[in-house]
């Protein structure tokens, strides 16, 4: 219930409005997202790579209904992977990319075109994209889209959300030699006839979509903080006899930040997923919905304590 209401309310101008002017908003929201800059994503990347983490960044600003708000997001795209590529960093920090952010609002061909873009920059930066996944309506455009760009670009990361009652056959659909898949639970909010929403479900769909992952050619991005989960992925990493270097496990960063580091000094590969932008509401709404901690967390900073 709590879930659902943060998720509409994620989608709501009016409660937009309450939590970004509330006084003490800023102290929450830097927990979770890297800052509002290229500059501080830069920062932010460098400190992680430093540390061994690998990084996907992600630059704010979905569900654009602006032609030249699509643009823009497709510019600073290539401007932050001119900045990864100067910083010779190769994969160890690629982007992550919502359609929505890039036009897919307005037809697939115009959303296509712009991630071609995306993937050519990062190319020239020596890295990789991975888009990610968004509301349900979204899914089978946004699959078209990866096996379109795959043509050109075989490395594009795709993701499957275990919520959803057809990620087995996602799954099963892209664990080819080569093909990057990331593996999440789901955010967003979603029908009953489309997607599970009891908890232990979506983890047993979880679980099964791993284990095909993980038997498969691809190579999985296993995203999740679920600790039974993670020791599920060591265990099937051990069946499937995958060395490290095979697969990755994901965070976003600001949550379970020693569990990545943990992961990582046991020579794991972790990527943090770091979201910075000025457009933080929707990615900030869709954290509290996942946790009642982080809400309680955010309701406490709200009274200012
Ligand atoms: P949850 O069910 O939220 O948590 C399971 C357990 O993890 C908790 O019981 C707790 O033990 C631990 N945990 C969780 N949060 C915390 C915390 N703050 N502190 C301590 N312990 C905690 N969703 C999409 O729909 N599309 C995407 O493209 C997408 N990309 C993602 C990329 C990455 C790298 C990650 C990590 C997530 C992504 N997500 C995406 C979000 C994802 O779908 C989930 O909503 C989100 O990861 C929460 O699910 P969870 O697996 O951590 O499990």
């Amino acid at each position: 219930m709590l879930r659902q209401a943060l998720l509409v309310a994620s989608r709501s101008g009016g409660a937009r409005k309450v939590v970004e002017t509330a006084p003490f908003t800023g102290d929450v929201v830097r927990r979770f997202i890297a800052g509002e800059t290229i500059e501080d994503a830069a920062r932010v990347t460098g400190d992680l790579t430093s540390e061994g983490l690998l990084v996907s960044l992600d630059v704010l600003g979905e569900d654009t209904h602006d032609k030249g708000h699509a643009e823009a997001n497709v510019q600073h795209y290539v401007e932050l992977l001119e900045r990864l590529g100067a910083a010779s960093l190769g994969t160890r920090a690629e982007v992550s990319v919502k359609l929505s952010a890039i036009g897919q609002t307005f037809g697939e061909d115009l959303a296509l075109e712009n991630a071609r873009r995306i993937c050519a920059a990062a190319r020239s930066a020596s890295t990789t994209v991975t888009l990610d996944m968004e509301e349900h309506t979204t899914v089978d455009s946004t699959l078209r889209i990866v096996h379109e760009l795959r043509h050109d670009f075989p490395d594009v990361g795709a993701v499957v959300q275990a919520y959803l009652r057809r990620a087995e056959e996602h799954s099963a659909e892209l664990a080819y030699e080569g093909s990057r898949v990331r593996l999440c639970k789901g955010a967003y909010a979603a029908p009953t006839a489309v997607a599970f929403t009891d908890k232990e479900e979506i983890n047993k769909s979880y679980v099964r979509c791993m284990k095909v992952l993980m038997a498969g050619k691809g190579y999985p991005m296993l995203a999740t903080h679920d600790p039974r989960l993670i020791d599920i992925a060591g265990a099937l990493a051990v069946l499937n006899e995958r060395d490290a270097d095979t697969f990755e496990y994901q965070m976003l960063y600001g949550i379970r930040p020693q569990e990545q580091r943990r992961l990582a000094a046991h020579g794991a590969q972790v990527r943090v997923y770091v979201a910075y932008g000025r457009e933080w509401y929707e990615y900030f709404m869709r954290r509290l919905a996942e946790r009642p901690a982080n809400l309680r967390f955010f309701m406490r900073s709200l009274v200012g304590r």
